[in-house]
């Protein structure tokens, strides 16, 4: 058996430790990846593959990226969904003994990285964790970037789920039951594509957990902070923490603000909702261009832009805390000037919570320094103009930020106006900051001066005109001479080198030089690099107060973008309150209008409540426009919730708990389920969940299925949602079944609506404005022919259409007696009963299938 080379030795001891990471060795001015790695990444990166000596009888495969330029390599495969860990010369290869001591300094995954390049500006990124256990699932979100966590806890998955939705997260670790739950995974894998890591359960303890959270967040009142309710979140963040612990060599002190909240306290939207509804991503094309983000994100800063998706992410519940933004847009809509100019003063703002991040991770240089600078100059005149509006929230906002004027003179004194990229080469320090550095620049300079001296004095002595002084690598300062000069070369010279048409020499007073200037230049470098890291310590020591003003001039961006939003197109305040009311005058599609170029958009009234109009049944033809006025509503609610002002004439927004939308085929094409099944199960889910706060968008059910079919599982679908002791929601019902619209007589709180169109002989036209009252027709004929079928074909359904009329019976819904209900057995009528005995022992969490089947036939045995 062949053994292996020491440095391979060393290679597979990091390895071993390292299996689930690519591990990137530093060797020389690479990074080098070996064996499996090697060819993973050269097929990935489309690398040159070559092999080394190991030792062994096959040379280990192998392929490298220069150190300088490794981050845009690692970018590409974490984007990929790889995870790398580095593993750098921890000592300086020239004085090591034996061989290079190498440890791992970081690993960067697709949830952890902090590198700008590898990061969307405009949107967070999110690592998730999830813990489960009998008892509850706890959910935690770190942004490592920008130092927010957020943590929660519930007893639902269908909760977690709207969760993991709304962070989106890009890696998401799982521990206890969730490591197991397949449900679970493959809502990871495929609707979040993100990368799963399992985590072991001793990274959830809860002790060690408590003290984290203590020790990171600075927590010591766990009731106050609402975690004392949540203990898996507790656990849950136990193992973030230990994640980010071992996968951040360098410090957490970014992570400083943890954001612990409760089910009720945002209006809850799942990724249904979200992708149906196009908030933040169109539905097919997955862009922002197209969705309510687009029409609303005017904000001019990077951490603008992460809030305001947040926002949209996450719309409010409780009024109080809506009417605050509210307000604040208010303010900032009616002083169009002081609105103006604190916009200008916000352009200029560089995305200080990323560079703060930087800063604490020990990877930002000295241009993000200056750019931190740059940035805290902006800040007295964002100050000065918020200050002019006297709304609570602005003023609170102004309050928050710290004008920070001990880090710009810092970095104003410290560093120059324009410095390099790189770090190791020296030329960061401004002159006259460091003694050491500024004498050692001067010898290294001064002995430049030398130099050409000595070159002069050379010339004379010698009278070789053309003599000069150079320096290269191998040999340093050397003198050359032409071959024809050669006779004239004194004494002292030392032949050293042979060229084409010359000689080079060097002299002992050139070799005395050369070490005091390249040893100054030397000591130089290094010195600036040391000086250069105590100034980001330094700085890095303030990142609470950097993020604190950071938030507030995100928070006021966002302000800024919303009024100006409201301004620009019209919108109005709405009436934000807990009563059970909708109530739009004249509202309008905010997407749809910007994007009818030269069209005017309809405006549409709605109303809702939990009394006679509960159930909206809207019919009409196709392409009349029943999905864009559902969609306003949701839109127009959703936009209410997060603060923002409305398109419409004025509005009362009653808030809703949930939005839940069932709209057209959805792209589950890909999970192998046919759309009638999908479009159930998503019914299923709204039926289950949704309250009598709940906004329900249900467009065409039961079109997946005969006319029958699919008419009954209608009608049985909007009793079921109009009825108080079952559901009870406000809800919007689009079908093009208008016989339903008999449901108005029979069912309580349904109303019947319709988008009138006017018909000419064959043809209609669209007048897109709701009316009360049913549709007489569904005009498919008319539709189609508007839409370019031949002549041919309209003329032959036509014939078709008017035989089958005369021929079949019309459908005529009825009043149907309901089935007796079988009574709800409650624990209360069974107790002292064996069948209850067994049923409270049962622990359904845990069950499988057959366990299930098999509890049921004893269960069925005892009655
Ligand atoms: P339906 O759901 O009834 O088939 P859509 O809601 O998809 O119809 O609307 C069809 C098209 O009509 C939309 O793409 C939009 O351009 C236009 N439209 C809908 N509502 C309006 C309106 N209120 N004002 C102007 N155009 C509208």
């Amino acid at each position: 058996m062949a053994e292996l080379t020491p440095m391979m030795k060393q290679y597979f001891e990091i390895k071993n430790k390292n299996k689930d990471y690519i591990l990137f060795y530093r060797l020389g001015d690479f990074y080098e990846m070996f064996f499996d790695d090697a060819k993973l990444v050269s097929r990935e990166l489309e690398l040159t593959l070559t092999g080394r000596d190991c030792g062994l009888e096959e040379r280990a495969p192998m392929c490298g990226v220069p150190y300088h330029s490794a981050e845009g390599y690692i970018a590409k495969l974490v984007r990929k969904g790889y995870r790398i860990a580095i593993c750098e010369q921890m000592e300086d290869p020239k004085l090591a003994k034996g061989l290079v001591k190498r440890e791992i300094i970081r690993r960067v995954t697709p949830g952890t990285v902090v590198e700008a390049s590898m990061l969307d500006e405009s949107r967070n990124n999110f690592l998730g964790c999830i813990y489960a256990e009998q008892g509850g699932i706890g959910v935690c979100f770190a942004d490592i970037t920008t130092g927010e966590v957020y943590a929660t806890g519930s007893e639902s998955w269908q909760h977690i789920f709207s969760e993991l939705g709304r962070f989106g997260p890009r890696e998401v670790l799982v521990g206890g039951m969730a490591v197991a739950d397949a449900t679970l995974l493959s809502f990871l894998k495929e609707r979040l594509e993100a990368l799963v890591e399992p985590m072991p359960e001793d990274c959830f303890g809860a002790q060690r957990a408590s003290e984290r959270i203590s020790y990171y967040f600075r927590i010591e009142d766990f009731d106050a902070a609402g975690l004392t309710a949540l203990p898996r979140a507790i656990q849950c963040l136990g193992g973030l923490l230990d994640y980010l612990e071992q996968t951040q060599q360098a410090s957490l002190a970014a992570l400083n603000h943890l954001e612990v909240y409760h089910q009720g306290q945002y209006m809850e939207l799942d990724l249904i909702a979200r992708r149906n509804l196009e908030l933040c991503e169109t539905m097919r094309t997955k862009e922002k261009t197209g969705t309510l983000l687009w029409v609303l994100d005017k904000t001019r800063t990077a951490m603008g832009s992460r809030l305001i998706r947040q926002w949209l992410e996450k719309p409010l519940y409780n009024p109080l805390q809506i009417v605050r933004r509210q307000q604040a847009v208010g303010a900032l809509c009616d002083d169009l000037i002081a609105r103006t100019a604190l916009g200008d003063a916000l352009k200029r703002v560089f995305d200080m919570e990323r560079l703060i991040g930087r800063v604490t991770y020990g990877t930002a240089n000295c241009r993000d320094l200056r750019a931190l600078s740059s940035t805290i100059a902006c800040l007295p005149a964002i100050r000065e103009q918020a200050a002019l509006f006297g709304q609570a929230m602005l003023q609170e906002l102004t309050a928050n930020i710290d004008l920070l004027e001990d880090i710009r003179a810092l970095v104003e004194t410290s560093i120059v106006d324009e410095p390099p990229i790189l770090l190791r080469e020296g030329g960061l320090i401004r002159a006259g900051y460091h003694e050491e550095i500024d004498y050692l620049r001067d010898l290294a300079s001064g002995g430049k001066g030398k130099i050409a001296a000595i070159e002069q004095r050379e010339r004379e002595r010698t009278g070789i005109s053309k003599l000069k002084i150079g320096y290269n690598r191998v040999f340093g300062y050397y003198i050359e001479v032409s071959k024809s000069n050669a006779d004239a070369v004194p004494e002292d010279y030392i032949r050293k080198q042979t060229l084409a048409n010359g000689e080079r020499y060097i002299t002992e007073e050139l070799k005395q030089l050369e070490s005091t200037v390249l040893g100054a230049q030397e000591r130089l470098t290094t010195l600036e690099y040391e000086v250069f890291v105590t100034i980001r310590e330094q700085i890095a020591a303030e990142v609470h107060r950097v993020q604190k003003t950071a938030q507030a001039v995100a928070a006021l961006d966002v302000l800024c973008a919303l009024a100006e939003v409201a301004c620009d197109n019209n919108y109005t305040c709405p009436i934000v309150d807990f009563t059970d009311r909708i109530e739009i005058r004249d509202g309008r599609h905010p997407v749809v209008e910007k994007m009818l170029a030269d069209s005017l958009f309809i405006p549409n009234d709605t109303v809702l409540d939990s009394g006679e109009n509960r159930v909206a049944i809207i019919t009409g033809p196709n392409m009349a426009g029943k999905s864009t006025y559902m969609r306003q509503v949701a839109l127009i609610t959703i936009m209410a919730q997060i603060g923002s002002f409305v398109p419409a004439s004025s509005a009362h927004i009653g808030v809703a708990d949930r939005v839940f939308t069932r709209v057209g085929a959805s792209d589950d094409l890909a999970s192998g389920q046919s759309t009638f099944m999908v479009e159930m199960s998503e019914v299923a889910d709204i039926l289950k969940h949704a309250t009598k706060s709940s906004l329900l968008i249900l467009d065409e059910i039961g079109r997946g299925t005969s006319t029958y079919d699919g008419m009954s599982i209608a009608r049985a679908v909007i009793e079921y949602v109009a009825d108080k002791k079952k559901v009870g929601a406000r809800a919007l019902f689009a079908t093009h079944y208008h016989e339903l619209t008999v449901l108005e007589e029979l069912v309580k709180g349904v109303k019947n609506y319709n988008i009138a169109v006017k018909k000419r002989g064959d043809d209609i036209t669209f007048l897109r404005k709701i009316v009360r009252g049913g549709a007489d027709d569904s005009y498919g004929i008319e539709v189609a022919k508007l839409a370019g079928v031949p002549n041919a074909v309209i003329k032959r359904a036509k014939a078709v259409l008017s035989d089958l009329e005369a021929t079949m019976p019309k459908i005529e819904l009825r009043a149907v007696a309901e089935e007796d209900e079988v009574p709800q057995m409650t624990m209360d009528s069974l107790s002292g009963n064996a069948v209850a005995e067994r049923l409270r022992a049962l622990q359904v969490d845990t069950m499988t299938p057959i366990e299930a089947l098999n509890a049921l036939y004893e269960l069925k045995k005892l009655v």
